[in-house]
């Protein structure tokens, strides 16, 4: 990938920040992190947002080393509570390189994971970046919460070529 294509020459980073968020609690274990980029650009990425396990922050935090210890562990201490909510803030040449980032996080890239309710067989669907083999829990509307495991990755084209 050519990253350098992406930059505008002569144009400073922005910076964009990321709100994160714990979700509900369910059967005493925290819910997963949902994050939405914003920074200015908010409206137009309004329904983007998406959620992680706790790994697949933990991963994302630490990349580049761009978050000091301390503001990991203050994030970490933010996100303990249900509901707690925080944001990062990163600099990135263009919004393009922030999403790709954050979506598409090598090992636990965000992908729509659906999932069958135990109870009445609803099929639910949502935006989740977790490990391969991480569980995560999901309630379905008629209240059952069911325990989802994060399945192998799939192939882009779902039909392959004969
Ligand atoms: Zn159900």
């Amino acid at each position: 990938m050519d990253h350098a294509s992406e930059r505008n020459p002569g144009d400073a980073p922005r910076t964009f920040a990321i709100e994160l968020c714990r979700l509900p609690t369910m059967d005493d274990r925290p819910g997963l992190i949902s994050f939405l980029i914003g920074g200015g650009v908010a409206g137009r990425l309004e329904g983007k947002s998406a959620t992680l396990t706790d790994a697949a922050l933990r991963g994302r935090l630490a990349h580049f080393d761009a978050h000091s210890a301390n503001e990991i562990a203050a994030v970490r201490k933010a996100l303990a509570v249900e509901n707690g909510r925080t944001t990062v803030y990163e600099a990135w040449p263009a919004l393009d390189g922030c999403l790709r980032f954050w979506y598409g996080f090598v090992g636990s890239q965000i992908r729509p994971i659906e999932s069958a309710c135990e109870a009445c067989g609803k099929l639910n669907r949502g935006s989740v970046g977790g490990s391969v083999g991480e569980s995560f829990l999901r309630r379905c509307g008629c209240g059952r919460v069911s325990r989802i495991t994060v399945p192998n990755h799939m192939p882009l084209s779902s039909a392959p070529a004969r």
